[in-house]
């Protein structure tokens, strides 16, 4: 099959466009999926430069993001049959641990993500457990039917924003949160999470046209953290309260200004680091306003059963920047990498990207 491989840990100049062998169901549990698109994460970067701790079989099939329809299923498999048209979750449990017996599905002491930790979904084909394919929902009249690409980009970000947000900082109606960097995926699905949970909603981007995209996502204030100093004008936006809850996945460049402008009782909750991990806190204020700092990452089969239904209630439709044809997915890592993106990059393996992933 046609797959996009990386050869070794590196920059781009290590993708490839390569035949690898099929795969094939490997247990009771699996299902054969025959991709029709693939989406990008900054984790397929992460994972092309070398993670700590992560070590690959090359050449390596990158992509955590995916929909298809299921060719084939495991004798124990009972929630989808052959011919399923099916979105992916890129997080695989093992569904027997103390974690994932209590619903805690990210902290299973196996954990591991498609296309880091095996074989991933820029590929023809993918085999994969059964808890990690849903049927891609209809959704309700008047609202076009999803793509395969649109299909293709939801999982990931929306499960990760989902987490954060309701999970562990369980936001309210009427909360103020403040979201850093609304340009990318789990930030932009962050805001569609807040906004649907009532909350008052503060972005904030460098580029320009990522606020007005914003604003169209329903906004109420978007700030460019370029030009303007953000923590005056959230103390200013909330008459000097501060945000209930900070949406974090910057780290060093941004954290002491998440710290200065969280609110009494305030909730911080990071998913990521990507300008660097070694942050401080003063613990005096830490107690004294009774901040809860928390860590979140991907999250559980029942956030992904919220997520999917709350998408076949015509929310949470992904945004998409641009779509690539496999053969040249190399392009589609550059689009990604130069940061330019607005949405989700992704990735046509079937042919038919833009058509309606849904059977009517
Ligand atoms: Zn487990």
């Amino acid at each position: 099959m046609k797959s996009l491989v990386m050869r070794a840990h590196g920059g781009l100049d290590q993708l490839e466009f390569a035949d690898l062998p099929d795969p094939d169901l490997t247990s009771d549990d699996d299902v054969l999926v025959s991709l029709e698109a693939a989406a990008l994460n900054h984790l397929d970067l992460w994972t092309l430069r070398g993670l700590p701790g992560l070590t690959l079989d090359f050449p390596h099939t990158l992509g955590g993001d995916g929909a298809g329809i299921v060719r084939k299923v495991g004798s124990a498999v009972t929630q989808v049959a052959p011919g399923d048209r099916v979105m992916i979750n890129p997080g695989v449990a093992c569904h027997q641990c103390e974690y994932c017996l209590a619903g805690k599905h990210s902290l299973c002491s196996s954990y591991g993500l498609l296309g880091e930790h095996c074989p991933g979904t820029l590929a023809e084909s993918i085999a994969l457990p059964e808890p990690n394919v849903v049927p891609i929902p209809s959704l309700p009249r008047g609202h076009p039917p999803l793509t395969w690409a649109e299909a293709a980009a939801f999982s990931l970000v929306s499960l990760t924003a989902w987490h954060m947000l309701v999970e562990r900082a369980r936001i309210r109606a009427g909360e103020t949160v403040l979201i850093w960097g609304v340009g990318g995926g789990v930030a932009g699905t962050a805001l569609k999470i807040a906004k649907l949970f009532g909350a008052v909603t503060i972005v904030t981007s460098s580029r320009d046209e990522k606020l007005a995209w914003a604003r169209e996502q329903g906004a109420d204030f978007v700030i460019n953290h370029g030009e303007a100093d953000v923590v005056k004008e959230v103390r200013g936006i909330t008459k000097k309260a501060g945000a209930d809850i900070v949406v974090e996945s910057v780290g060093e460049a941004t954290w002491d200004r998440s710290l200065r402008l969280l609110g009494r009782g305030g909730r911080l909750v990071t998913c990521g680091a990507t300008t660097g991990a070694k942050v401080s806190i003063d613990v005096r204020r830490l107690f004294w306003f009774q901040w809860d700092i928390l860590g979140s990452t991907m999250g559980g089969d029942g956030d992904y059963r919220e997520v999917v239904r709350a998408l076949g209630l015509g929310h949470l439709r992904p945004t998409l920047d641009s779509v690539h044809e496999l053969s040249q997915a190399r392009a589609a890592f550059g689009r990604l990498a130069a940061g330019d993106h607005l949405g989700k990059v992704v990735v046509d393996i079937g042919g038919r990207a833009r058509e309606a992933a849904t059977a009517s």
